[in-house]
């Protein structure tokens, strides 16, 4: 069943009105017809079945039938601290991430960051926010993860919630991430830093440190940072989305 993300105020009790960009997709692309039954998801969480009532060139309208729980969510919310790449890379991480269940992206801005661009154009918030609402339809998520404002690697310490969190370290040797993860309780949220094409400098790992995470490696070879952003989190999701 083809899935659309759209605003809450779309929805008026069970009737939901489909925003042009959707409502051409329905019509125009997919040929969809009266009777025809879509999902709908909200952004809370719940996805509604929706079938449709009107579809025309003025507007498509559907009736939600029935609500439920989407199933797909994971059962810990990770927060990837990516620092800031290329352009292509960068966006490789925010639809894949999405893939394997991040729920918030934060864009670093580290000492060997290639952008050191804090103040990103709102016309790429926009691109980024429509990669990761695709990537959200296409794997089944129940809601389109976060996307922070950029910070430096400072701000984000700074204003570090209090779970746990890992920093990928390419001259770690010790701690590997399962040891990490392993014993106490299992946690409902958790962050990942993970550095740039050049690395993490030893004093942002010290300051990382300092701020209560934890230093990781991923084992011995060294992956590209979009390897390990990718990695590393598929890796956390592994051990920690158990339900
Ligand atoms: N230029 C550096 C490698 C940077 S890799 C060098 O040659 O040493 C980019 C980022 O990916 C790193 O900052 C780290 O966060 C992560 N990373 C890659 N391989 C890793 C590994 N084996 N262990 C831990 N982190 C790794």
């Amino acid at each position: 069943m083809h899935r659309f993300f759209v605003d809450p105020q779309q929805f008026s009790g069970d009737r939901v009105s489909l925003p042009e960009d959707i409502a051409h997709q329905i019509r125009n692309v997919l040929r969809l017809r009266p009777g025809a039954a879509i999902l709908v998801l909200d952004n809370s969480g719940a996805e509604y079945e929706v079938l449709l009532r009107q579809v025309d060139k003025q507007q498509v309208v559907g009736e939600a039938v029935a609500k439920r729980p989407s199933p797909n969510e994971p059962a810990v919310q990770l927060t990837l601290y990516q620092a800031l790449m290329k352009r292509d890379k960068f966006e490789w991480v925010l639809q894949k991430g999405t893939e394997i269940g991040v729920s918030q992206f934060v864009p670093l801005v580290t000492q060997r960051s290639l952008v050191q661009d804090v103040d990103i154009k709102t016309n790429k918030q926009a691109r980024w926010h429509k990669i990761l609402t695709e990537a959200a339809e296409q794997s089944r998520r129940g809601r389109i993860p976060e996307l922070h404002p950029p910070q430096t690697l400072a701000e984000a310490l700074a204003a570090h919630p209090p779970q746990p969190g890992l920093i990928a370290w390419e001259e770690e040797v010790g701690l590997g991430l399962r040891e990490a993860l392993g014993g106490g309780e299992r946690p409902s949220h958790i962050s990942l830093f993970i550095g740039p094409e050049g690395g993490f400098a030893a004093e942002e790992v010290e300051a990382a440190q300092a701020a209560g995470l934890r230093a990781i490696t991923l084992g011995k070879r060294i992956l590209r940072a979009e390897t390990a952003a990718l990695v590393a989190a598929a890796l956390v999701l592994h051990e920690l989305d158990i339900t």
